[in-house]
């Protein structure tokens, strides 16, 4: 782990991963004044290493920082960092294909404060850990529950960003949804309880036609970096996507669903559970999301041109 923090850590360098000190008056324990982000190293056949888009959870993190009240570190400074960290644990990236090196970067309010106010100090750190393919061989796609009484986000919360708030309230659904058989939670608008917002780490995508839909980036959901790129692909593939207010009865008549993030890629939806009523996609010899997620891989693989620079060689 790369760590600014005092104590047994030395800042700005290169620490073995361990614990960190923190102040029992930490803004970020008592007041949930915290980041993340979610980035990968993955290995070629070549066995170069490489990261995908770096720069934009650098940018996430700064938008999010600035709504937390936080300092942010520089692009640079962060891109530095999960650099030195993926290289540092190199002998953990699996090999092509196999998986990957999960990067987690986190930003928290640290030192003492009392009342509710910006901490007077942010700790930036990274760890990384190894992770398989989360859909492998013969996994079952998405099983989705939607879920009409807890919700994600709120307007003018902080749903838009990586905030570490956003995710203990949703666990209650997590493991509700869990409980009965379903594989994630798809969460509606906290205004209307109608519109579809997203899953718990990933977006969501509707394929109808030759049109596919994805809920719009308005504050309450996550813009993920998939999302982004996978929107892109799917103009470069000829596809039209409109990004819209998505109504849950949609879900009803689309062709197929799927779902990104960078931990699951572009992962089919299989059905969709929506007021007891269960919604099922038949798989299609060619889906739209395989389509998507080959290109996707493609360019992770270096096998198709990355003219939008998304590949940083380390
Ligand atoms: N929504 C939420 C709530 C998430 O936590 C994530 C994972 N970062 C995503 C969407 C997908 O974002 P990305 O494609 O950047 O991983």
């Amino acid at each position: 782990a790369t760590c600014s923090q005092d104590g047994n850590f030395e800042k700005g360098k290169l620490n073995p991963y361990g614990n960190i000190e923190l102040s029992p008056s930490a803004g970020v324990l008592n007041y949930g004044q915290g980041l993340i982000e979610g980035t990968k190293a993955y290995r070629r056949n070549d066995g170069q290493i490489f990261l995908f888009r770096p720069q934009e959870s650098a940018i996430r993190m700064q938008i999010g920082a600035e709504r937390m009240c936080m300092l942010s570190p520089s692009t640079q400074q962060f891109v530095d960092a999960v650099k030195l960290t993926a290289l540092a644990n190199k002998r953990w990236i699996p090999p092509a294909g196999k998986g990957s090196l999960y990067i987690r970067p986190l930003l928290i309010g640290n030192g003492p404060v009392l009342g509710v106010a910006p901490a007077p100090e942010y700790t930036f750190l990274v760890y990384a850990c190894p992770v398989g393919n989360y859909l492998r061989n013969g996994t079952q796609p998405l099983t989705l529950y939607v879920e009409e009484e807890l919700h994600r986000a709120a307007q003018g919360g902080a749903g838009g960003v990586k905030a570490i708030t956003n995710y203990a309230p949703v666990m209650k659904a997590i493991k509700r949804a869990k409980e009965r058989g379903y594989s994630d939670v798809l969460y509606l608008d906290s205004v209307n309880n109608k519109y579809i917002e997203e899953v718990s780490a990933s977006n969501i995508f509707l394929v109808k036609g030759k049109i596919i839909s994805t809920p719009a980036a308005s504050g309450t959901i996550l813009e993920g970096i998939t999302r982004k790129s996978i929107i892109e692909i799917s103009h470069d593939l000829g596809y039209q996507v409109e990004e819209r207010l998505i109504e849950a009865e949609e879900l009803i008549s689309a062709d197929e669903v799927f779902c990104t993030g960078t931990a699951l890629g572009v992962a089919p939806v299989g059905s969709i559970t929506y007021k007891n009523k269960r919604i099922e996609y038949k798989v299609s010899p060619e889906p739209i999301s395989d389509q998507l997620n080959s290109r996707l891989t493609a360019i992770q693989k270096g096998i198709i041109e990355d003219k939008r620079d998304w590949i940083i060689e380390i």
